[in-house]
């Protein structure tokens, strides 16, 4: 007889968000876990703003074992657990917890997710000054993440000084140290001629407006052949962004990875079993292709 997919002892993860039909995640996660054969499933919990201790209580009570957390709850969990990590203190956010003794611990796997591409390039990182284009919740993953690979500054591109300026006020509190260098979109043209490695954080060329840039045609013309452009989109892939570093002979990475190895990091702390990351990657793309 076929074995049931839930049994009396199968063990519940999930993601916490409003809304959260959207997410890739339990597709990805199921994936894994049958591959794996784990007694496991992955759920979509729907929470509202308002309703995030009921729900933590909740996930306490029924023996939850672990869980992601998207938009808008990645910052309003932070009271609720007992303990987060450097990375979810820099990032400002959580998207992943788990059960301890003691409570929930939090972490930010968004910054394992962005380094994943970045891991095989034989890079001296203290020789580095990344580009960063944008200065919200993403590109705190994409600091953090350049802090740890021992880049000594960055230059954080964003529309707004004030923005900026509390973007950088707010790292001076942070476990992960970077010098933030803030730059205003004027300063681009003359950063893309010396970029070795820029990187979108911004929605701009997001489905549906596949067409757009953050960066003009002839702005895009200056990057060096060498550097690398990195789009942390995933939908359109490859963005306008990308085509446009491709056209200049520069490699390039789409935020497809990101995903990926965001939900392996996950779970991994989760089930402590290395991810099936190419079973991962498959039902992402498939979930994409469908879109
Ligand atoms: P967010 O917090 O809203 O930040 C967006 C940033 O982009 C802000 O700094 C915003 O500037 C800037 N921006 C937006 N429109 C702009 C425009 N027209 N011109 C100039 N700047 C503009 O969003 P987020 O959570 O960081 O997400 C950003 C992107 O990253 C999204 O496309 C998301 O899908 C992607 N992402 C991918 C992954 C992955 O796993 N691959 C993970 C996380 C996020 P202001 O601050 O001035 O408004």
């Amino acid at each position: 007889m076929r074995k049931p997919l839930i049994s009396g002892k199968t063990k519940l993860l999930g993601i916490i968000g409003d809304p959260v039909t959207h997410s890739m995640s339990p597709v990805m996660q199921n994936a894994a876990i049958a591959h794996l054969g784990l007694d496991y499933i992955y759920v979509p919990f729907p929470v509202l703003p308002d309703r995030i201790e009921a729900a933590i209580a909740g996930f306490t009570a029924i023996g939850v074992q672990g869980f992601n957390i998207t938009i808008p709850h990645k910052q309003a969990i932070i009271p609720y657990l007992t303990e987060i990590s450097d990375e979810a203190k820099a990032v400002g956010a959580v998207n992943t917890a788990w059960r301890t003794e003691q409570g929930w611990s939090g972490t930010n796997t968004d910054v394992i997710g962005f380094l994943a591409p970045l891991r095989s390039l034989d890079w001296d990182w203290r020789q580095v000054t990344p580009i960063v284009l944008g200065n919200g919740g993403a590109a705190r993953a994409v600091v953090a993440g350049f802090a740890k690979l021992g880049c000594p500054k960055l230059h954080l591109v964003g529309r707004s000084s004030e923005k900026l300026e509390q973007f950088v006020t707010s790292w001076q509190r942070s476990p992960l140290q970077i010098e933030l260098i803030p730059r205003t979109w004027d300063a681009l043209d003359e950063l893309i001629a010396i970029a070795s490695l820029l990187v979108n954080t911004t929605p701009i060329g997001m489905h549906p407006h596949t067409q757009a840039s953050p960066l003009s045609d002839e702005q895009m013309k200056r990057l060096p052949s060498s550097a690398i452009a990195y789009d942390l989109i995933y939908t359109p892939s490859p963005t306008q962004f990308l085509r446009q570093a491709a056209a200049q002979g520069a490699q390039t990475i789409d935020g497809t990875e990101m995903l990926v190895h965001q939900g392996a990091a996950a779970l991994e702390q989760w089930v402590g079993h290395p991810a099936p990351i190419e079973i991962m990657r498959q039902a992402l793309q498939q979930q994409l292709v469908a879109l």
